[in-house]
């Protein structure tokens, strides 16, 4: 089968590797769109040092089961947490995103920047027939990452949130958080992304937010905002740290950054009740994907573009 894996002068290289074989309990799983995450990219840039060599990255993985221990037929979704031990304290309290021992699609074994892939069968979640595989695709991690942001943010009802960034997470999450009453005020340098979070019912959309915040989501991968979105929120309010990977934040102020109260938290993958969760919220009441397909033998350029912020929405990588 033909599949991506990271080269060090062009991001990505095509190769061609064997049909993989599922172990016990595992379902192959044929691609029909893979979406392009940052992650992706931190992980070819090395942000995120490499498992294994040669590893096939991608995460948001709408396909079908062709084989293995699974439904054979089923249409499914792969996402980036591929398995948790189960036994651990995290597993046993409901935190497996946490668990000590998990694995991750696309990074502890070969993602959707292929042809198949084989995943854990209690890790995929069941898609309906229909719904447009580009649309889906970044329902699986910016969607549902995002909306771990969201809780882990501590949105009051009714709150002022703030969205830092506004690539494909966040386009999906500032939608979860005003579907649910939130007043929602966008911070991006983008034009093209001001005018799509104004479009989606955004309050604002520019430098800054015009009024103290309850709490905010940092998506942009880039910690100098740290103290900025901090400074922005009102007493008592969270921020919270969405991406994997975060450049170094600069020194804090206590008193501008921290007192009254002020929370900063991270975001660690997720749950699969949290992907279930938000899956079932999606699915029943869609929201606006915005994506950009790209042919499967382009998915060089479209990490490329990802890389150089020529993405608007999300970048999925078509196989049908
Ligand atoms: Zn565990
Ligand atoms: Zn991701």
């Amino acid at each position: 089968m033909k599949a991506w894996i990271p080269d060090p002068d062009r991001l990505l290289v095509m190769v061609d590797k064997p049909m993989p074989e599922p172990g016990v309990g595992e379902v192959l799983v044929q691609v029909e769109a893979c979406g392009v995450c940052r992650t992706d990219l931190h992980l070819v840039e090395g942000d995120l040092p490499p498992r294994h060599p040669a590893i096939s990255p991608g995460h948001q993985v709408v396909g079908r089961v062709v084989g293995g221990d699974g439904d054979v037929g089923q249409r499914v979704g792969v996402a980036w947490l591929r398995w948790t031990c189960g036994a651990c304290r995290y597993c046993l309290d409901g935190k497996e995103n946490l668990c000590l021992s998990s694995a991750y699609t696309g990074w502890d074994a070969d993602g959707g920047y292929a042809e198949y892939l084989t995943v854990p069968a209690a890790y995929v979640y069941a898609l309906p027939e229909g719904a447009p595989a580009e649309k889906l695709a970044p329902l699986l991690c910016a969607g549902i990452v995002g909306y771990r942001a969201l809780l882990r943010a501590d949105l009051p009802e009714g709150g002022r949130l703030g969205v830092y960034g506004f690539g494909a997470s966040a386009h999906l999450t500032a939608q979860a958080a005003i579907a649910h009453g939130a007043v929602v005020h966008v911070v991006t340098r983008s034009s093209a992304a001001r005018q799509l979070a104004l479009e989606l019912g955004a309050a604002s959309a520019g430098d800054r937010p015009p009024e103290p915040l309850d709490a905010a989501i940092l998506f942009a991968p880039v910690g100098d905002l740290v103290p900025v979105a901090l400074a922005a929120l009102d007493r008592g309010g969270t921020l919270a740290v969405a991406g994997i990977h975060l450049t170094d934040i600069p020194t804090l102020n206590y008193e501008r950054h921290l007192f009254q109260e002020r929370t900063l938290r991270s975001v660690t993958a997720n749950t699969r009740a949290d992907g279930r969760a938000y899956l079932d919220l999606s699915l029943g009441r869609p929201p606006h994907v915005s994506t950009t397909p790209y042919p499967f033998d382009r998915a060089a350029s479209a990490l490329r573009d990802l890389a150089d912020g020529q993405v608007n929405g999300a970048a999925v990588l078509m196989l049908g």
